[in-house]
């Protein structure tokens, strides 16, 4: 192994990708067979009757200095779902190669696999141990075909962080066989610094990091992948051109603005208290029989009866994420910490009178 490239889809590793038309504006534009009118409303007028510019240089590099990186480790994606899709799609001959990821965690890896016909690998999170990782399972289980193995940190639904030497470990113990592909969707609320740092050493080592949880950006699309740049140059050759509309190019712009990221931890540090209120509320509640610890946004909730929680939020308006159907989550609804008002309305509902039957 000389390369990380070598992990990826033999048929890929050389293929140039698509040249998209060059994004200068100060041009007479004939060369993109854009129409010369918008018919987009007054606000957003501006420029959509062209295709939009690649991400600027300079959100780049408040990317770059967000995640301490260099400009070559970064790669902006239609949110993280975006980056699994395409990891899966350039590492994984479909029909020969593997994923691996540990359950309950988050669908999507199963989702891109199964459409990418990537065989798929499971090793379940050690329920008995707070839904730890289970490195030496993983390491078993990830035998030549599996390209990727998937950690969630912190974990969807389960809330549990991962250890940073748990994945170093894997990381150098999968060296030359698989990508470790890192997801810190929720990081932010953790109060760790995530394992971006690790990349100058883990060549095989891929973080996914979205803006659609702690920075409140879900409506606009907008994920980062973090990797080794010959990893990020070969994702770039496989992903459409033109990946952000401008419009979100332009609000990701003033999102990244060192005052806005002032706010953010207000908002952070404000939303974890409301968790910790809830998870007081919670556990006066005659109807909880278990709540984990949570290093995100949500709580992870065993119900007496999960399926009249369920009936009786939905009743007062206020919508859950019921996992009861999934295998060591029986009666088990995750709870996303929303506003004061938003919780205060899922309490009260919670303690509501059970519709008659
Ligand atoms: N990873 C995890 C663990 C998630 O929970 C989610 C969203 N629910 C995503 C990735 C996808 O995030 P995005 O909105 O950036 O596509």
């Amino acid at each position: 192994m000389n390369s990380v490239l070598d992990l990826a889809r033999e048929d890929l590793r050389s293929r140039r990708g698509y040249v998209a038309a060059s994004p200068a504006r100060d041009s007479v534009r004939l060369h993109a067979n854009e129409a010369p009118w918008c018919m987009a409303p007054d606000g957003i007028q501006t420029q959509v009757n062209r295709y939009p510019p690649p991400v600027s240089g300079d959100i780049i590099d408040r990317l770059c200095s967000l995640y301490s990186v260099a400009a070559g480790q970064v790669l902006v994606t239609r949110g993280s779902d975006e980056g699994i899709d395409v990891l899966m799609r350039s590492f994984c001959a479909a029909g020969r190669d593997s994923v691996l990821f540990c359950p309950p965690t988050f669908g999507m890896y199963r989702q891109c696999a199964e459409i990418q016909g990537a065989a798929i690998v499971e090793v379940p999170l050690l329920a008995d141990q707070g839904f730890a990782l289970d490195v030496d399972g993983i390491l078993e289980a990830a035998q030549n075909s599996v390209k990727l193995v998937f950690v969630c940190t912190p974990n969807n639904p389960t809330g549990n962080p991962v250890a940073t030497d748990a994945i170093r470990h894997l990381c150098c113990e999968l060296s030359g066989r698989a990508l470790v592909v890192v997801d810190e969707a929720y990081v932010e609320f953790s109060g760790r610094p995530g394992v971006a740092g690790l990349l100058d050493g883990l060549p095989n080592l891929v973080v996914l990091r979205t803006l659609s949880k702690a920075f409140g950006l879900a409506g606009a699309r907008c994920g980062v992948v973090l990797a080794h740049p010959d990893i990020i140059n070969l994702l770039r050759t496989v992903l459409p051109p033109y990946v952000l509309p401008t419009p979100v190019v332009n609000l990701l712009d003033e999102a990244l603005q060192p005052e806005r990221l002032l706010s953010l931890r207000e908002n952070i540090a404000a939303l974890l208290e409301e968790r910790e209120r809830v998870n007081e509320a919670l556990m006066q509640s005659p109807h909880v029989v278990k709540i984990w610890p949570s290093a995100a946004n949500f709580l992870l909730v065993r119900f007496r009866d999960a399926r009249s929680v369920m009936q009786r939020c939905n009743r007062s308006g206020v919508l859950l994420r019921d996992f009861s159907h999934v295998p060591g989550l029986e009666n088990c609804i995750r709870v996303t910490i929303g506003t004061a008002d938003d919780n205060r309305r899922f309490l009260t509902a919670l303690a509501s009178e059970e519709a008659p039957r």
